[in-house]
Protein backbone atom coordinates (compact mmCIF):
# COMPACT_ATOMS: atom_id res chain seq x y z
CA UNK A 1 0.00 0.00 0.00
CA UNK A 2 1.34 3.65 -0.87
CA UNK A 3 -0.41 6.51 1.09
CA UNK A 4 -0.81 9.48 -1.40
CA UNK A 5 0.12 12.55 0.02
CA UNK A 6 -3.48 13.81 -1.27
CA UNK A 7 -5.97 12.23 -3.70
CA UNK A 8 -8.97 14.52 -5.09
CA UNK A 9 -10.10 11.46 -6.99
CA UNK A 10 -12.00 10.62 -3.50
CA UNK A 11 -14.03 13.48 -3.37
CA UNK A 12 -14.88 13.51 -6.47
CA UNK A 13 -16.07 10.26 -6.60
CA UNK A 14 -18.29 10.28 -2.75
CA UNK A 15 -19.95 13.70 -4.58
CA UNK A 16 -20.31 12.70 -8.26
CA UNK A 17 -23.68 12.78 -8.89
CA UNK A 18 -24.65 15.55 -7.13
CA UNK A 19 -21.72 17.48 -8.43
CA UNK A 20 -22.93 16.62 -12.20
CA UNK A 21 -26.36 17.29 -11.67
CA UNK A 22 -25.40 20.76 -10.23
CA UNK A 23 -23.41 21.60 -12.81
CA UNK A 24 -25.05 20.53 -15.51
CA UNK A 25 -28.64 22.68 -13.71
CA UNK A 26 -26.10 25.70 -13.95
CA UNK A 27 -24.88 25.14 -18.01
CA UNK A 28 -28.22 24.54 -19.19
CA UNK A 29 -29.20 28.09 -17.28
CA UNK A 30 -27.11 29.75 -19.46
CA UNK A 31 -26.51 31.99 -16.90
CA UNK A 32 -22.60 31.95 -16.77
CA UNK A 33 -21.13 34.92 -14.71
CA UNK A 34 -22.24 36.91 -11.42
CA UNK A 35 -25.96 34.97 -11.38
CA UNK A 36 -27.91 33.30 -8.90
CA UNK A 37 -25.49 30.69 -7.74
CA UNK A 38 -22.40 33.50 -6.66
CA UNK A 39 -25.06 35.43 -4.75
CA UNK A 40 -26.70 32.10 -3.19
CA UNK A 41 -23.29 30.65 -2.04
CA UNK A 42 -21.81 34.44 -1.00
CA UNK A 43 -24.41 34.34 1.70
CA UNK A 44 -24.32 30.87 2.67
CA UNK A 45 -20.54 31.24 3.04
CA UNK A 46 -20.70 34.54 4.83
CA UNK A 47 -23.17 33.11 7.36
CA UNK A 48 -21.01 30.03 8.00
CA UNK A 49 -18.19 31.77 8.61
CA UNK A 50 -20.19 33.89 11.08
CA UNK A 51 -19.10 37.02 8.92
CA UNK A 52 -21.79 39.83 7.19
CA UNK A 53 -20.65 39.59 3.97
CA UNK A 54 -18.72 36.83 1.45
CA UNK A 55 -17.58 38.37 -2.22
CA UNK A 56 -16.69 35.89 -4.63
CA UNK A 57 -13.60 36.17 -6.90
CA UNK A 58 -11.35 34.54 -9.18
CA UNK A 59 -9.01 33.20 -6.73
CA UNK A 60 -7.40 33.22 -3.01
CA UNK A 61 -4.73 35.37 -4.68
CA UNK A 62 -6.85 38.11 -5.93
CA UNK A 63 -9.07 37.63 -2.34
CA UNK A 64 -5.92 39.74 -0.98
CA UNK A 65 -5.84 41.93 -3.52
CA UNK A 66 -9.10 43.09 -3.53
CA UNK A 67 -9.35 43.22 0.30
CA UNK A 68 -6.22 45.19 0.62
CA UNK A 69 -7.42 48.06 -2.46
CA UNK A 70 -10.24 47.71 -0.29
CA UNK A 71 -8.92 49.28 2.54
CA UNK A 72 -7.11 51.72 0.61
CA UNK A 73 -4.25 50.02 0.48
CA UNK A 74 -2.22 50.94 -2.77
CA UNK A 75 1.48 52.19 -4.55
CA UNK A 76 3.58 53.97 -1.80
CA UNK A 77 1.74 51.94 0.72
CA UNK A 78 4.09 48.96 2.98
CA UNK A 79 2.22 45.80 3.83
CA UNK A 80 3.89 43.78 6.48
CA UNK A 81 3.43 39.63 5.92
CA UNK A 82 5.53 36.83 7.88
CA UNK A 83 8.41 35.51 6.11
CA UNK A 84 7.17 32.04 6.31
CA UNK A 85 3.96 31.57 3.97
CA UNK A 86 3.35 30.83 0.47
CA UNK A 87 4.55 33.12 -2.50
CA UNK A 88 0.70 34.07 -3.35
CA UNK A 89 0.91 35.77 0.08
CA UNK A 90 3.25 38.32 -1.51
CA UNK A 91 1.68 38.36 -5.07
CA UNK A 92 -1.97 38.94 -3.75
CA UNK A 93 -0.40 42.01 -1.77
CA UNK A 94 2.17 43.39 -4.81
CA UNK A 95 -1.01 43.39 -7.05
CA UNK A 96 -2.14 46.45 -5.69
CA UNK A 97 0.66 48.36 -6.03
CA UNK A 98 2.48 48.17 -2.39
CA UNK A 99 5.40 46.91 -1.35
CA UNK A 100 5.52 43.97 1.13
CA UNK A 101 8.03 44.08 3.96
CA UNK A 102 8.90 40.31 5.62
CA UNK A 103 8.49 39.94 9.68
CA UNK A 104 9.27 36.73 11.20
CA UNK A 105 7.45 34.19 12.76
CA UNK A 106 6.34 32.90 16.01
CA UNK A 107 8.18 29.74 16.97
CA UNK A 108 5.68 27.51 18.36
CA UNK A 109 2.87 28.09 15.72
CA UNK A 110 4.72 29.53 13.10
CA UNK A 111 1.94 32.68 12.52
CA UNK A 112 3.41 36.20 12.73
CA UNK A 113 5.39 37.04 15.91
CA UNK A 114 3.37 39.69 17.82
CA UNK A 115 6.75 40.88 19.02
CA UNK A 116 8.59 41.78 16.03
CA UNK A 117 6.00 43.09 14.38
CA UNK A 118 7.73 46.38 15.74
CA UNK A 119 11.18 45.79 13.64
CA UNK A 120 9.44 46.16 10.27
CA UNK A 121 7.61 49.24 11.12
CA UNK A 122 7.70 52.35 9.10
CA UNK A 123 6.15 55.77 8.41
CA UNK A 124 4.71 54.11 5.36
CA UNK A 125 3.39 51.03 6.34
CA UNK A 126 -0.47 50.83 5.81
CA UNK A 127 -1.54 46.87 6.76
CA UNK A 128 -0.56 43.79 8.13
CA UNK A 129 -1.98 40.89 6.36
CA UNK A 130 -1.95 38.04 9.05
CA UNK A 131 -1.73 34.73 7.87
CA UNK A 132 -3.49 31.54 9.30
CA UNK A 133 -1.14 29.25 8.19
CA UNK A 134 -1.68 25.19 8.15
CA UNK A 135 -5.09 25.98 9.38
CA UNK A 136 -4.57 27.67 12.40
CA UNK A 137 -5.46 31.45 13.20
CA UNK A 138 -2.46 33.83 13.75
CA UNK A 139 -2.83 35.63 17.38
CA UNK A 140 -5.35 37.66 15.93
CA UNK A 141 -5.74 39.55 19.44
CA UNK A 142 -1.73 40.62 19.26
CA UNK A 143 -2.29 41.66 15.74
CA UNK A 144 -5.25 43.78 16.35
CA UNK A 145 -3.20 45.29 18.88
CA UNK A 146 -0.51 45.90 17.11
CA UNK A 147 -2.53 47.30 14.40
CA UNK A 148 -4.67 49.36 16.51
CA UNK A 149 -1.98 51.38 18.19
CA UNK A 150 -0.21 52.11 14.69
CA UNK A 151 -3.33 53.09 12.80
CA UNK A 152 -3.19 49.84 10.23
CA UNK A 153 -5.47 47.71 8.69
CA UNK A 154 -5.53 44.16 9.46
CA UNK A 155 -6.51 42.09 6.11
CA UNK A 156 -6.58 37.57 7.10
CA UNK A 157 -4.77 35.26 4.77
CA UNK A 158 -7.66 32.38 5.34
CA UNK A 159 -6.71 30.57 2.65
CA UNK A 160 -6.09 27.28 4.61
CA UNK A 161 -8.53 28.36 7.37
CA UNK A 162 -11.73 27.58 6.51
CA UNK A 163 -13.64 26.96 10.12
CA UNK A 164 -10.66 27.59 11.98
CA UNK A 165 -12.13 28.76 15.46
CA UNK A 166 -10.27 31.02 17.65
CA UNK A 167 -11.56 32.11 21.25
CA UNK A 168 -14.95 30.28 19.71
CA UNK A 169 -15.31 32.87 16.59
CA UNK A 170 -14.45 31.62 13.13
CA UNK A 171 -11.14 32.51 11.08
CA UNK A 172 -12.80 35.50 8.36
CA UNK A 173 -14.18 37.78 11.22
CA UNK A 174 -11.15 38.93 13.07
CA UNK A 175 -9.46 41.42 10.55
CA UNK A 176 -11.00 44.47 8.27
CA UNK A 177 -11.36 41.74 5.71
CA UNK A 178 -10.46 38.27 5.21
CA UNK A 179 -9.18 36.12 1.86
CA UNK A 180 -10.58 33.08 1.50
CA UNK A 181 -9.32 30.56 -0.90
CA UNK A 182 -11.38 27.46 -2.92
CA UNK A 183 -8.23 25.75 -4.75
CA UNK A 184 -9.22 22.35 -4.99
CA UNK A 185 -6.47 21.07 -2.18
CA UNK A 186 -8.47 23.67 0.05
CA UNK A 187 -10.76 22.31 3.01
CA UNK A 188 -13.21 24.32 0.63
CA UNK A 189 -12.11 23.26 -2.81
CA UNK A 190 -14.13 24.11 -6.27
CA UNK A 191 -13.54 22.25 -9.36
CA UNK A 192 -10.73 24.71 -10.49
CA UNK A 193 -10.04 28.25 -9.32
CA UNK A 194 -12.28 30.32 -6.53
CA UNK A 195 -11.50 32.67 -3.70
CA UNK A 196 -13.89 35.04 -1.26
CA UNK A 197 -13.76 38.07 0.38
CA UNK A 198 -15.12 37.87 3.98
CA UNK A 199 -15.39 40.60 5.78
CA UNK A 200 -18.24 42.59 8.40
CA UNK A 201 -18.03 45.94 6.91
CA UNK A 202 -20.14 46.91 4.36
CA UNK A 203 -18.22 49.11 2.93
CA UNK A 204 -15.28 47.07 2.02
CA UNK A 205 -17.84 44.75 0.68
CA UNK A 206 -19.34 46.74 -1.61
CA UNK A 207 -15.63 48.25 -2.95
CA UNK A 208 -14.75 44.31 -3.67
CA UNK A 209 -17.99 44.19 -5.48
CA UNK A 210 -16.35 47.08 -7.67
CA UNK A 211 -12.63 45.80 -8.10
CA UNK A 212 -13.55 42.21 -8.84
CA UNK A 213 -15.84 43.66 -12.09
CA UNK A 214 -13.43 46.35 -13.55
CA UNK A 215 -14.47 48.82 -11.25
CA UNK A 216 -17.84 49.36 -12.09
CA UNK A 217 -20.39 50.20 -9.31
CA UNK A 218 -22.62 49.77 -12.19
CA UNK A 219 -22.69 49.05 -15.63
CA UNK A 220 -20.63 50.74 -17.69
CA UNK A 221 -19.46 53.15 -14.82
CA UNK A 222 -16.53 52.76 -13.52
CA UNK A 223 -15.77 53.89 -10.19
CA UNK A 224 -12.90 52.87 -9.24
CA UNK A 225 -9.94 51.20 -10.60
CA UNK A 226 -10.27 47.15 -11.10
CA UNK A 227 -9.63 43.74 -12.81
CA UNK A 228 -11.31 40.88 -14.05
CA UNK A 229 -11.51 38.18 -10.91
CA UNK A 230 -15.27 37.01 -10.23
CA UNK A 231 -15.95 33.81 -9.17
CA UNK A 232 -18.28 31.81 -12.11
CA UNK A 233 -22.06 30.08 -11.74
CA UNK A 234 -20.48 26.57 -11.98
CA UNK A 235 -17.80 27.19 -9.29
CA UNK A 236 -19.96 28.55 -7.15
CA UNK A 237 -22.89 26.37 -7.21
CA UNK A 238 -20.28 23.05 -6.61
CA UNK A 239 -18.90 25.05 -3.99
CA UNK A 240 -22.54 25.36 -2.20
CA UNK A 241 -22.81 21.71 -2.43
CA UNK A 242 -19.38 21.08 -1.24
CA UNK A 243 -20.06 23.42 1.97
CA UNK A 244 -23.11 21.73 3.43
CA UNK A 245 -20.54 18.62 3.82
CA UNK A 246 -17.43 21.19 5.20
CA UNK A 247 -17.97 20.54 8.62
CA UNK A 248 -17.89 17.09 8.95
CA UNK A 249 -15.10 16.98 6.35
CA UNK A 250 -13.19 19.38 9.15
CA UNK A 251 -14.44 16.89 11.98
CA UNK A 252 -12.67 14.18 9.85
CA UNK A 253 -9.82 16.46 9.84
CA UNK A 254 -9.45 16.74 13.82
CA UNK A 255 -10.18 13.28 14.53
CA UNK A 256 -7.06 12.47 11.83
CA UNK A 257 -4.95 15.33 13.67
CA UNK A 258 -5.76 14.39 17.33
CA UNK A 259 -4.80 11.00 16.54
CA UNK A 260 -1.75 12.42 14.90
CA UNK A 261 -0.99 14.16 17.75
CA UNK A 262 -0.83 11.15 20.24
CA UNK A 263 1.09 9.54 18.09
CA UNK A 264 3.78 12.13 17.93
CA UNK A 265 3.84 12.91 21.78
CA UNK A 266 5.26 9.49 22.21
CA UNK A 267 8.28 9.79 19.86
CA UNK A 268 11.86 10.97 20.17
CA UNK A 269 12.97 14.03 17.94
CA UNK A 270 9.92 14.87 16.49
CA UNK A 271 7.40 17.78 17.14
CA UNK A 272 4.39 18.32 15.50
CA UNK A 273 3.25 22.76 16.21
CA UNK A 274 2.05 23.84 19.31
CA UNK A 275 -1.86 24.93 18.99
CA UNK A 276 -2.39 28.40 21.10
CA UNK A 277 -4.59 28.20 24.17
CA UNK A 278 -8.26 29.67 22.64
CA UNK A 279 -7.11 28.50 19.15
CA UNK A 280 -9.12 24.94 17.54
CA UNK A 281 -7.66 24.99 14.14
CA UNK A 282 -9.05 22.95 10.74
CA UNK A 283 -6.39 21.48 10.29
CA UNK A 284 -5.46 21.99 6.38
CA UNK A 285 -2.25 20.35 6.96
CA UNK A 286 -0.47 18.74 9.40
CA UNK A 287 2.72 19.68 10.34
CA UNK A 288 6.16 17.74 12.25
CA UNK A 289 9.47 18.94 12.64
CA UNK A 290 12.71 17.94 12.91
CA UNK A 291 16.12 18.90 12.20
CA UNK A 292 16.43 15.59 10.38
CA UNK A 293 13.43 16.01 7.72
CA UNK A 294 15.25 14.75 4.54
CA UNK A 295 15.95 11.90 6.57
CA UNK A 296 12.60 11.03 7.81
CA UNK A 297 10.96 12.39 4.52
CA UNK A 298 12.66 9.63 2.48
CA UNK A 299 12.59 7.31 5.15
CA UNK A 300 8.62 7.87 4.52
CA UNK A 301 8.85 7.60 1.41
CA UNK A 302 10.40 4.54 1.07
CA UNK A 303 7.65 2.87 3.44
CA UNK A 304 4.96 3.97 0.64
CA UNK A 305 3.99 7.33 2.22
CA UNK A 306 3.62 10.45 0.52
CA UNK A 307 5.06 13.72 1.57
CA UNK A 308 5.15 17.39 1.17
CA UNK A 309 7.09 21.04 2.40
CA UNK A 310 4.62 23.36 3.49
CA UNK A 311 7.08 25.49 2.58
CA UNK A 312 10.86 25.01 1.14
CA UNK A 313 12.03 27.89 1.16
CA UNK A 314 10.89 31.64 2.73
CA UNK A 315 9.68 34.56 0.70
CA UNK A 316 12.80 36.56 0.83
CA UNK A 317 15.01 33.86 -0.94
CA UNK A 318 12.95 33.35 -3.86
CA UNK A 319 14.85 35.33 -6.19
CA UNK A 320 11.86 37.27 -7.26
CA UNK A 321 11.63 39.16 -4.01
CA UNK A 322 15.39 39.04 -2.88
CA UNK A 323 15.27 42.80 -2.76
CA UNK A 324 12.59 43.13 -0.35
CA UNK A 325 12.91 45.15 3.34
CA UNK A 326 13.15 42.64 5.71
CA UNK A 327 13.52 42.24 9.70
CA UNK A 328 17.30 41.67 10.38
CA UNK A 329 16.89 38.67 11.63
CA UNK A 330 14.17 36.16 10.15
CA UNK A 331 15.88 33.13 11.62
CA UNK A 332 12.60 31.39 12.78
CA UNK A 333 11.11 31.35 9.38
CA UNK A 334 14.85 29.73 7.71
CA UNK A 335 14.69 27.13 10.24
CA UNK A 336 11.24 26.13 10.04
CA UNK A 337 11.68 25.76 5.98
CA UNK A 338 14.72 23.13 6.67
CA UNK A 339 12.41 21.49 9.61
CA UNK A 340 8.86 21.21 8.58
CA UNK A 341 7.10 18.39 6.86
CA UNK A 342 3.03 17.67 5.95
CA UNK A 343 1.82 14.14 6.15
CA UNK A 344 -1.02 13.06 4.42
CA UNK A 345 -4.36 14.20 6.46
CA UNK A 346 -7.33 14.81 4.15
CA UNK A 347 -11.02 13.84 5.27
CA UNK A 348 -11.33 10.36 2.76
CA UNK A 349 -7.67 9.21 4.34
CA UNK A 350 -8.86 6.20 5.44
CA UNK A 351 -7.74 4.68 8.89
CA UNK A 352 -5.83 1.83 7.51
CA UNK A 353 -3.47 4.44 5.32
CA UNK A 354 -3.28 6.75 8.54
CA UNK A 355 -1.97 3.40 10.51
CA UNK A 356 0.40 2.81 7.74
CA UNK A 357 1.93 6.62 8.10
CA UNK A 358 2.09 6.25 12.13
CA UNK A 359 3.96 3.12 12.02
CA UNK A 360 6.31 4.18 9.06
CA UNK A 361 6.85 7.70 11.49
CA UNK A 362 7.60 5.16 14.32
CA UNK A 363 10.37 2.90 12.47
CA UNK A 364 11.38 6.42 10.63
CA UNK A 365 12.39 7.78 14.16
CA UNK A 366 13.76 4.58 15.57
CA UNK A 367 16.31 4.04 12.98
CA UNK A 368 17.08 7.85 12.55
CA UNK A 369 18.06 7.66 16.33
CA UNK A 370 19.56 4.32 15.96
CA UNK A 371 22.08 5.55 13.85
CA UNK A 372 23.04 8.97 15.09
CA UNK A 373 21.15 10.68 17.67
CA UNK A 374 18.04 12.56 16.51
CA UNK A 375 18.49 16.27 17.86
C1 LIG B 1 -3.67 28.70 -1.44
C2 LIG B 1 -3.16 29.89 -0.75
C3 LIG B 1 -3.22 31.17 -1.31
C4 LIG B 1 -3.63 31.41 -2.72
O1 LIG B 1 -4.88 30.93 -3.07
P1 LIG B 1 -5.21 30.69 -4.65
O2 LIG B 1 -6.67 30.42 -4.64
O3 LIG B 1 -4.39 29.54 -5.08
O4 LIG B 1 -4.85 31.95 -5.35
C5 LIG B 1 -2.81 32.25 -0.55
N1 LIG B 1 -2.35 32.09 0.70
C6 LIG B 1 -2.24 30.88 1.27
C7 LIG B 1 -1.75 30.79 2.67
C8 LIG B 1 -2.64 29.73 0.56
O5 LIG B 1 -2.52 28.53 1.14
Amino acid sequence: MTVPFFDGTRQAAALAKELEVTAQNVLHSGRFVLGPEVEAFEHEFASWCGAGHAVGVASGTDAITHALMAVGVGAEDEVIVPANTCVPTLVGVAATGAVPVLADVDEETLTLDVDRIDEVLAPKTRAIVAVHLYGQCADMEGIRRVADRNGLAVIEDAAQAHGARLNGKRAGTFGHAAAFSFYPTKNLGAAGDGGAVVTNSPQVAEHARMTRNYGYSERDYAESNGMNSRLDEVQAALLRVKLTWLDSWNARRRELAERYLAAIAQLKGLRALTTASGSEPCWHLFVVRTPRRDELRAALLEAGVNTLIHYPRPLHLQPAYSGLRTADHLEVSERACREVLSLPLYPELSDAEQQLVIASLRRACRALSACRGLA
